[in-house]
């Protein structure tokens, strides 16, 4: 637990799913719709920090959002995005992945490759 880190010190009440070490929250600038962080419980400062055994339930917290948002909204595309260290565009120093649903013209390209 860091005291100056934003992702320390979110509200439980914001979680809209938990398990043993990881919680998910919406993302507060959502690059589209239902954009969520998976953000450890633990403070590490990136994937290198964190011990390998939590990532079991980071399988657990993607089976879940991609049921839930395959039952409710009927889609099963998106996009999980994770930066480690600042090169990587790391804005928040705690181990977080986004995990971005995609829709039909939703005019995202998150392939640099293909940018003009
Ligand atoms: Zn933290």
């Amino acid at each position: 637990m860091s005291n100056n880190c934003v992702f320390c010190n979110i509200d439980k009440k914001n979680y809209i799913f938990e398990n043993n070490h990881f919680f998910v929250v919406l993302d507060k600038n959502p690059i589209t719709k239902w954009h969520c962080l998976i953000v450890s419980k633990l403070h590490f400062n990136n994937i290198f920090d964190a011990n390998i055994s939590i990532f079991n339930n980071l399988w657990d917290v993607l089976q879940f959002l991609i049921t839930s948002f395959k039952n409710k909204y009927w889609f099963e595309d998106f996009n999980i995005l994770h930066a480690s260290w600042k090169n990587a565009q790391q804005s928040v120093g705690h181990l977080h992945i986004h995990f971005v649903p995609r829709y039909k013209n939703d005019n995202l390209d998150l392939w640099i490759k293909n940018k003009k």
